[in-house]
């Protein structure tokens, strides 16, 4: 009986007050309650932390007085609509929304609201977590990452730059050379000087073109991720690489045995690409004999494996120690005081972007062996 005396009421009542006050002092969230006419009926210690007011100066305020953007507004009508429809639009959901601190300054919190219903009215508990750090870290991330984006873009440009310096080299070597030639020949009263000249200068222009040609095809093979590749006979493909070689003075007169097997027929390339490779790979045989007392070069061609076509370039220079070996097609490793390093990197991105693969082995001659596989027409004849 004496649970239903008035003073066990109020005792209870009471209770009951302070352990909602209890609540309000410890929630670790914003916490607000407010009835269904948006006023404010409890105001947690967080909540007057996080929004700079008194519980006291927003007790039986608008709730709307805590509110930014256009919720600020429409509040109210959010409350009557669900009141009338009973359709949930954030109730027990959750949302980002923007609220007002005193001072007028908006920041984002999550908000989560929960209903009560006492009798016949509503009471609403809004959960309020400011996201303020949140946003903060996640800006930072963004910021971290754009950076990141651009930093590696730059570096792509860059090793882009450095690679197409290290490719052009060759035919503009070579255009100098021959335009050096002719100028010379302008001074000779030779008979054929004039047959020369006009094959030097045709040959300064083919050169040209292919320098051309050299900026297109990486900037496609950059931009566009694959190669333009088509059926080639290997065998001129290799001695024109050879010519080209000898003609940029990169090999000097160092004698190259040339072992090409004939039957490889056609192989599937981009010719300019695989010409670069080669080339490379005489120059830097070149670079590593000299000092050598009887420098010889191979470049030998073979069908096989399968159907791959197999092409060595060798040198009987000083090999390379365990150390070199490991790092060498890392793009700027290099042994040379005006090396790049860049020259095997891309000789590795050439080769693969063609389906081969390229290795490096301890030549018969002594010296190193560059090994490659491009792969065959096997639709083609053989030449
Ligand atoms: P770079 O020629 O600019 O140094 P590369 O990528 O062409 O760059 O070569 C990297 C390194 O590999 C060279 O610096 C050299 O030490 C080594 N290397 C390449 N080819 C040979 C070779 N035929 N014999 C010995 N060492 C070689």
């Amino acid at each position: 009986m004496s649970d239903f005396s008035g003073d066990a009421v109020s005792t209870d009542l009471e209770a009951l007050q302070l352990h909602l006050r209890s609540i309000l002092a410890s929630v670790p969230d914003g916490m607000i309650v407010i009835d269904e006419k948006g006023k404010i009926l409890a105001f947690s210690a967080a909540a007057e932390k996080l929004f700079n007011y008194k519980e006291e100066d927003v007790i039986g305020a608008d709730v709307s007085l805590l509110m930014g953007g256009h919720d600020e507004v429409n509040h109210q009508n959010y409350i009557d609509s669900y009141l009338e429809t009973g359709k949930r639009h954030i109730i027990g959901v959750g949302r980002v929304v923007s609220a007002k601190r005193s001072d007028g300054a908006l920041f984002p919190i999550d908000l989560k609201i929960g209903e009560a219903k006492v009798g016949d009215r509503y009471l609403f508990t809004a959960f309020v977590r400011d996201l303020s750090e949140q946003r903060r870290n996640e800006l930072r991330m963004q910021e971290m990452q754009a950076e990141l984006v651009h930093f590696s873009r730059m570096s792509a440009v860059g090793t882009m730059a450095s690679a197409l310096a290290h490719e052009l080299n060759q035919p503009l070597t070579a255009v100098a050379n021959y335009l050096e030639a002719a100028r010379d020949l302008l001074e000779s009263d030779s008979e054929n000087a004039r047959e020369i000249l006009h094959e030097a200068l045709d040959e300064a222009s083919r050169q040209a073109v292919r320098a051309g040609e050299i900026v297109r095809k990486l900037r496609g093979y950059v931009s566009r991720g694959e190669i333009d590749a088509r059926s080639v006979p290997l065998k001129p493909l290799l001695i024109d690489s050879i010519a080209l070689a000898r003609i940029s003075g990169d090999v000097g007169d160092i004698p190259i045995d040339k072992e090409i097997s004939p039957d490889l027929g056609g192989v599937l390339v981009d010719p300019i690409q695989v010409q670069q490779v080669v080339i490379n790979l005489l120059r830097n045989a070149a670079e590593a004999l000299i000092g050598v007392s009887a420098p010889r070069m191979r470049v030998s061609a073979i069908p096989g494996p399968d159907a791959f076509v197999t092409v060595e370039v060798c040198d009987n220079g000083p090999g390379m120690s365990e150390e070199v070996r490991k790092t060498l097609f890392k793009p700027f490793m290099t042994s040379k005081s005006q090396g790049m390093g860049l020259g095997l990197s891309i000789c590795q991105t050439i080769i693969e972007a063609h389906g081969g693969k390229i290795e490096a082995l301890a030549s018969a001659e002594g010296g190193t062996c560059f090994r490659f596989t491009l792969r065959r027409d096997t639709a083609s004849a053989s030449s």
